[in-house]
């Protein structure tokens, strides 16, 4: 049977869009159609406006009948999470403190994606300024997994992975700071890309840890997730972290095989799911039988202390970077302050949720005279570890190859009252943040309970070529992308 028009690639509407099957009109009204046929249950928005979409996709038909069509995401509905700048519509970063803010700038993977005609349609729930592995910690309302109403879509990006997998936007934007791209990807059977540290500009994504957060992109198959990432990446005035080298054609069909493949000890046996560890070691057979691979064992020896380093560097910079939230310039301002050092302490402390609070202290702590040579510096010097295990590794590997989590979506509820659960989330996903690497994840199997798996793929810096096309090569034998969940 075909796909509705909602659950189309990208790359496929593309091609309808430019034979003229179909308008962009048609296929915004069919994304709308289906998005609120289905938010009741999923809850993968926090605000959307029907008619700017609709006026933005007329535009774009018009200019394909003036032939002057921007390139192949000319007309397509592009979501993004709800801590991406776009100018005249909310920036809530699903918090009490931005509740009524609205942008005045667009940041430059918006105006980057306006620039190329695409119909930028809702903006997408989330865990509170992006510090969750769950989405439960949006201060609004929790986002459902769209293969089992009852389970968490992951976190931070949960919405962007729900709204893509549920068939409410074609593709979408999230950041990634631990995992929040990738980890949600692998919940909800879709692709997610954490592009290296400063291939993708951060000028008007709000900050969390500045020296970890990557914006990347969503897409239901490889080659969608490299059409987003071609549109948004690439150096930026306006980033001083963005890398200042012209982005190389991206591709994904490239035959630079047989690809080395590192196998890290780490990252099985102890503390994953058998079934999830059983779908990896299949997906890394497949790479060595079928796929051109040669498979070499490794090890990331540094791997244990990515947790504790990850979780006092995030916190340090979150802290910082959350101090101008004092209810004076912008942000939540409350009413029952009677003086100014009340008025501080009252805003944030009605504006801001317990994680995030959590998050505050503990930076602010670890930062703290007397303790920061002792957990701060550290943490710095352990990530120096950290990425020369990396560095070392890619002397003779090419790309290296995990699981995406340990676990399956787990239940609402489950975690929320165990931080430190909640926190192993991310043991797979952190250390490419730490050093700065490109990471993907992709569907690679069904877990018995019926929830998709993700297989984690991290590459060399800047080579965001080398996964797109290891990844593709999985992807075409197999057909984990192509189910759908609701
Ligand atoms: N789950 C991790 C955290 O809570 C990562 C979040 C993220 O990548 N934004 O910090």
């Amino acid at each position: 049977m075909a796909d509705p028009i909602f659950y189309k690639t990208a790359v496929e509407l593309s091609g309808l869009l430019s034979e003229g099957a179909i308008s962009s009109v048609e296929l915004t009204q069919a994304i709308i159609d289906r998005t609120q046929a289905v938010e009741p249950k999923i809850h993968a928005f926090l605000s959307y406006a029907t008619e700017d979409a609709l006026n933005q996709a007329r535009q774009s038909d018009q200019r394909r009948q003036r032939g002057e069509t921007d390139g192949p995401l000319d007309g397509i509905p592009v979501s993004l999470k709800d801590l991406i700048a776009v100018k005249d519509h909310p920036l809530t970063c699903a918090s009490k403190m931005l509740e009524t803010f609205v942008s005045p700038y667009d940041a430059t993977v918006t105006r980057r994606l306006k620039q190329a005609g695409a119909v930028l349609w809702g903006r997408l729930n989330m865990d509170e300024f992006a510090m969750g592995s769950s989405t439960e910690n949006s201060a609004f309302a929790p986002t459902a997994n769209p293969w089992d109403l009852e389970k968490v879509p992951g976190g931070s990006s949960g919405g962007s992975a729900a709204a893509v997998a549920a068939g409410e936007t074609i593709l979408a934007l999230g950041s990634d700071t631990g995992g929040s791209i990738r980890q949600p990807a692998a919940f909800c059977g879709v692709v997610g890309l954490k592009p290296t540290y400063g291939r993708v500009s951060r000028y008007g994504l709000v900050a969390f840890a500045s020296s970890l957060d990557q914006i990347g992109p969503f897409g239901r198959c490889v080659a969608d997730t490299a059409l987003l990432f071609q549109t948004i990446a690439g150096h930026d005035p306006l980033d001083a972290t963005s890398y200042p080298t012209e982005l190389p054609p991206v591709s994904f069909e490239t035959k630079k095989g047989p690809w080395k493949l590192g196998v890290p000890k780490e990252f099985f046996g102890e503390g994953i799911d058998a079934a999830i560890q059983r779908a990896v070691e299949q997906a890394i057979d497949f790479y060595c039988k079928t796929g051109e691979c040669e498979c070499i064992d490794l090890s990331l020896p540094h791997t244990d202390l990515a947790i504790p380093t990850y979780y006092i560097i995030a916190t340090a910079e979150a802290s910082s970077n959350l101090a101008r939230y004092d209810g004076v310039r912008y942000s939540h301002r409350s009413q029952q302050a009677t003086d100014a050092i009340d008025l501080y302490f009252k805003s944030r402390g009605e504006g801001f949720g317990a994680e995030v609070k959590r998050r505050i202290i503990l930076g602010t702590y670890v930062l703290s005279q007397g303790y920061y040579e002792a957990y701060y510096v550290r943490a710095q010097k352990v990530r120096t570890l950290i990425r020369q295990d990396f560095t070392q590794a890619f002397e003779t590997v090419d790309a290296i190859v995990t699981p995406t989590s340990p676990t399956p979506a787990f239940k609402r509820g489950e975690r929320l009252s165990d931080p430190l659960a909640m926190y192993l989330s991310d043991i797979y996903t952190l250390s490419a943040n730490l050093a700065g690497l490109p990471a993907i994840s992709i569907p690679c199997g069904k877990h018995p309970c019926g929830l998709p798996i993700g297989l984690q793929l991290i590459g060399k810096p800047f080579q965001e070529n080398d996964l797109f096309a290891i990844a593709y090569q999985f992807e075409i034998h197999h057909d984990y992308a192509q189910q759908r969940p609701i």
